[in-house]
């Protein structure tokens, strides 16, 4: 059995839908390090897939 695989699956893509940055981590951002906006982000998985 690989347990790598479960390591991964908790680390998501967030999207800052303000200034479209990226943000990869296993914990829903607080904050947009890049434009500092809360609370706009949207989980990349949900539409890729
Ligand atoms: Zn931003």
């Amino acid at each position: 059995m690989h347990d790598l695989r479960e390591d991964r699956d908790s680390v998501s893509t967030y999207e800052c839908l303000r200034c479209g940055e990226l943000v990869t981590t296993d914990t829903r951002p607080d904050a947009c390090p890049n434009c500092g906006q809360t609370g706009s982000y949207r989980n990349r998985a949900m539409s890729l897939e």
